[in-house]
């Protein structure tokens, strides 16, 4: 049988919403395959009507192939792949793609097919392309049905101007916008499973993320730290994160756990945090700041330690996860990669000097009382000198 070359085609749809600004788009999201795919055996990558087609070299194996597919697929800004063959525009031929791309789908009792051709200059039309590969495969596995409704595979054949693509494996990516569309946001980590999700949810939307994660050191161990940085490593895959700072802030709270009432220390050392991912944020021109708090979800985020901390910045705080329950979150920590490496347990700035009975209903005059404590503005330019920058691979800077 002829070897066909292995392609995966990345279909997007946001992108196809955006007007003029497509080219731009396509290119970004097509800079970023090509950055996330260094290293797999990938020959070009090439815009092919509506699609962006990544070119696998001649003899690449199914595993291999199927590998790019699932990095594929995590890439912000790809509404699906499918994974399987490139051949001429010869029905005999496209048949016998079929055939070997039916093979790569395994285990399965339907199918259909979905043909479609972006040139009529092929003089064979989707109802009749269907009827023949459809034969073509049959033929190859008798014991197949045909079921146009809800079938397990669909074979796709997509005809263009040069060439055909035809699959029948194919993958829903997760969406959202190419890296690198939406500029930059700070992101408060800390090594539990909300924050790496908010961070991710953003980025999904394009943002490029630059991370913060407050340790409690020199008062507690550094395995937060550590934790970060494998989570950071999750993110890299997809591209999206630039850096993570480390800012120990243990000195900071050991001082504010002394002098401030003991109620109001949560939201004091949130205020801090705060305005030190802000002064972070300016330094690198970061238009925002993000943050995993979802409402209620603790004794701390209500409204009203929501608002007591978001007084002490002006840029604006994202929280993606703020309507979401508890198990959509560590659905998509799971989903995402995250869960596992923020389920082990880690003291952090936050599991620091925690007073018996927190304030749940923070006052501002009280919290801006409180602060007159201590020198907190020289404690900013402090902690962001004595940072620690972590950093990684990123696309999108093109
Ligand atoms: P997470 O699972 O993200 O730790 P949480 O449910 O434990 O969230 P909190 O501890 O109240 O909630 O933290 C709320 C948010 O504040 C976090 O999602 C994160 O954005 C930020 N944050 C908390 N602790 C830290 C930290 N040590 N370093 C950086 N950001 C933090
Ligand atoms: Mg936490």
């Amino acid at each position: 049988m002829t070897r066909f070359q292995r392609i995966c085609l990345v279909h997007y749809h946001e992108i196809g919403l955006k007007g003029h600004n497509r080219a731009a788009f396509e290119n970004r999201l097509s800079e970023n395959l090509r950055f996330l795919l260094e290293g797999f055996p990938v020959v070009t990558i090439r815009r092919i009507s509506g699609r962006l087609c990544v070119f696998l070299r001649e003899g690449t194996e199914y595993e291999v192939a199927c590998a790019v597919s699932e990095l594929i697929r995590r890439v912000p800004g790809v509404a699906r792949v499918s994974c399987g063959y490139t051949c001429e525009r010869d029905i005999a031929l496209m048949g016998q793609a079929a055939v070997a791309a039916v093979h790569d789908a395994g285990d399965f009792t339907t199918f259909k097919v979905a043909a479609r051709r972006n040139h009529t200059d092929f003089a064979i039309h989707s109802m009749e392309m269907n009827v023949l590969i459809g034969d073509a495969v049959g033929e190859a596995f008798p014991d197949k049905i045909v079921r146009m409704k809800d079938p397990d595979v669909t074979v796709g054949v997509e005809v263009v101007e040069s060439a055909s693509y035809v699959y029948a494996l194919s993958l829903p990516g997760i969406g959202g916008l190419p890296v690198g569309s939406a500029g930059k946001v700070v992101a408060l980590m800390s090594s539990g499973i909300d924050s790496p999700v908010a961070a991710w949810r953003i980025a999904r939307r394009g943002a490029r993320v630059i991370g913060v994660h407050f340790s409690g050191r020199p008062q507690t161990a550094s395995t937060s730290e550590y934790l970060v940085d494998d989570i950071a490593g999750v993110l890299e895959r997809t591209g999206c994160i630039a850096k993570v700072y480390i800012v120990p802030l243990g000195t900071y709270q050991y001082e504010i756990a002394r002098v401030a009432p003991p109620a109001l220390r949560i939201v004091l050392y949130r205020r801090l945090m705060y305005r030190a991912a802000e002064a972070i944020a300016r330094k690198e021109h970061a238009q925002a700041l993000v943050t995993g708090e979802s409402l209620g979800q603790v004794a701390s985020q209500t409204l009203e330690n929501i608002r007591a901390t978001d007084a002490a910045v002006t840029l604006p705080v994202l929280r993606p996860l703020i309507g979401s329950d508890k198990l959509e979150i560590i659905n998509q920590a799971k989903d995402l990669g995250t869960f596992d490496i923020s389920s082990v347990p880690a003291a952090d700035c936050c599991t620091l000097f925690m007073p018996r009975s927190p304030e749940t209903h923070a006052k501002l005059d009280a919290v801006l009382a409180a602060e007159e404590l201590y020198p907190w503005e020289e404690w900013i330019e402090r902690i962001v000198s004595e940072a620690e920058v972590h950093t990684y691979r990123q696309c999108g800077l093109h």
